[in-house]
């Protein structure tokens, strides 16, 4: 089949692995690509985990016209939980992908006109090769969805252990990556499922980690501001970096709906006076800290906007918000300054909002671009992966700062006074909101009509246009 791509109008097709997390930047590659005149195959595992990654695709799909967006779905087998050590579905889920790709090549050969370019998850990268051995001519390329800082990471990872004996305690307190750029990284700020070699996690990072060369090129969702650090050097296909920001077919909240009633909220706040506390798609709080983290608030004495969430996958959450807090005099005190929500909000609407400030944030890669895009200041609070690695760069852009003793997800609970006088802190920060601003403004030209991000989009069409 001719996979040279000789056309003016390109096809991709896209595959996204699970979660919000990776779907949401993989949709918003498909997005900009769509918008820039190519046709996109989105390529998608079925069943789906969460209604938020349903609801999402379906947005995504109805936002274009079906000949130039299409879905391709494929059958995503059962794995037993046992063999990837974990409750996590969407882990369970990653596995599951993996383990279905011998689909690869007759749905690859079935789209027509045929593709230009296969960008897969990073997640699925062996899986993908292995499957695609046959498909030469296609160009295939990895959407990166973390930071770059996480990518120096990643890209070495395999060299950090001996095979033979790989024993994290030899592992010095910093780690060096061979880019030049990056400055070492802690080892207490290494993902917990990567100290271990050994485990699922692990092991699948340090096979996958070693295959990079074989791609034509990675995406990265990353922008200068925020990352200056020097990714050259090193035996790696092209790094692309494409900012990949908010886009028109997220929004679409329900009129009279709840999402309508946090703006009307939002409305009557002070400009930059709210903060902002959502810790992503998946991350929950112990029940202890969510009571401390509304006492928190409380003593925080700003407006607040606070997501909580005490399930992994939206479909299981079924309690009330004051099952969840369990204790009505909080419920009531939090009330007098505070919106407390449990459910989706969107997120690019609120950190969009003139009257949202500041963001408490687990460092979830894109909750951090977000921020970013929008020009909010971050109070980052890493629960677990590659979230201190993410808050680093939170800190050293100036973005904000990390709480840096706060432990891990369940590690220790933490005083709603501290939490309080930390919110407090980043709310009067007068510098940290003025280079927040400045990095948003960053962004925008990045992303903008010659700027670097829009440059590297517009780099790699051109190749699979084979200009
Ligand atoms: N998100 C949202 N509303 C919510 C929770 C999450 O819009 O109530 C979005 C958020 O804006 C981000 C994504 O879901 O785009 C979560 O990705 P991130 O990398 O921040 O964290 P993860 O959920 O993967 O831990
Ligand atoms: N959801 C989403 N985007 C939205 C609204 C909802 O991804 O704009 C997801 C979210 O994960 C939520 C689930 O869909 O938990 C159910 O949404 P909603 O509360 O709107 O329930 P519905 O009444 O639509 O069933
Ligand atoms: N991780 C990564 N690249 C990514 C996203 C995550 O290397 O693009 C790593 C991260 O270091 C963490 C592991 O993947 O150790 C799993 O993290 P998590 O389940 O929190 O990631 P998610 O699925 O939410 O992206």
């Amino acid at each position: 089949m001719d996979h040279s791509g000789a056309h003016n109008r390109p096809h991709v097709a896209l595959l996204p692995s699970a979660g919000m997390g990776h779907l949401t930047p993989t949709l918003r590659l498909a997005a900009s690509l769509a918008n820039h005149g190519l046709q996109v195959t989105l390529i998608v595992g079925h069943p789906i985990v969460s209604a938020a990654e349903s609801k999402l695709i379906s947005r995504f799909l109805s936002a274009f016209p079906a000949d130039q967006v299409r879905e391709k779905q494929f059958d995503i087998v059962s794995v037993d939980p046992a063999t990837v050590n974990s409750k996590d579905p969407f882990f369970i889920q990653r596995e599951a992908t993996r383990r279905s790709l011998q689909i690869l090549p007759s749905l690859v050969s079935s789209l027509s006109p045929p593709i230009s370019a296969l960008v897969s998850d990073v997640f699925l990268m062996s899986p993908v090769l292995e499957a695609t051995a046959n498909l030469k001519d296609l160009p295939q390329y990895i959407l990166f969805t973390s930071s770059a800082r996480m990518f120096s990471l990643f890209a070495s990872y395999h060299t950090f252990f001996s095979e033979t004996s790989p024993d994290f305690s030899k592992v010095g307190d910093f780690i060096e990556t061979p880019f030049p750029g990056v400055v070492p990284i802690p080892k207490s700020s290494l993902p917990p499922p990567l100290r271990d070699p050994k485990t699922w996690f692990a092991s699948t990072f340090m096979e996958d980690s070693k295959k990079l060369s074989n791609f034509d090129g990675v995406l990265i969702n990353t922008f200068e501001k925020l990352e200056s650090d020097s990714l050259k050097g090193g035996k790696l296909p092209p790094l692309f970096t494409v900012g990949l920001v908010p886009c028109e077919f997220e929004k679409g909240s329900e009129q009279g709906g709840s999402a309508e009633s946090i703006i009307k909220w939002l409305d009557d706040k002070e400009p930059g006076s709210v903060v902002y506390i959502s810790f992503g798609s998946r991350t929950t709080m112990m029940k202890e800290q969510i009571k401390e983290m509304g006492e928190g608030l409380v003593r925080s004495g700003c407006p607040f906007l606070w997501v909580v969430k005490d399930k992994i996958v939206d479909k299981e959450d079924n309690d009330s918000l004051e099952d969840v807090i369990g204790d009505a005099e909080l419920v009531e005190k939090m009330k007098e300054k505070g919106l407390v929500v449990k459910e989706w909000v969107d997120q690019g609407e609120v950190l969009g909002h003139k009257s949202v400030g500041g963001f408490v944030s687990h460092c979830g890669w894109n909750s951090v671009v977000e921020a970013a895009w929008y020009g909010v200041r971050l109070l980052g609070w890493p629960q677990s992966g590659d979230q201190r690695i993410n808050a680093e760069v939170v800190e050293r852009s100036g973005l904000g700062v990390w709480a840096k003793d706060w432990g891990w997800m369940g590690e220790r609970v933490i005083k709603g006074q501290d939490i309080g006088g930390k919110i407090g802190e980043i709310m009067r920060n007068d510098l940290l909101k003025s280079q927040a601003e400045q990095i948003g403004e960053e962004a925008r030209k990045a992303v903008g009509d010659g700027g670097s991000c829009e440059n590297a989009m517009k780099e790699l069409i051109g190749k699979w246009k084979n200009e």
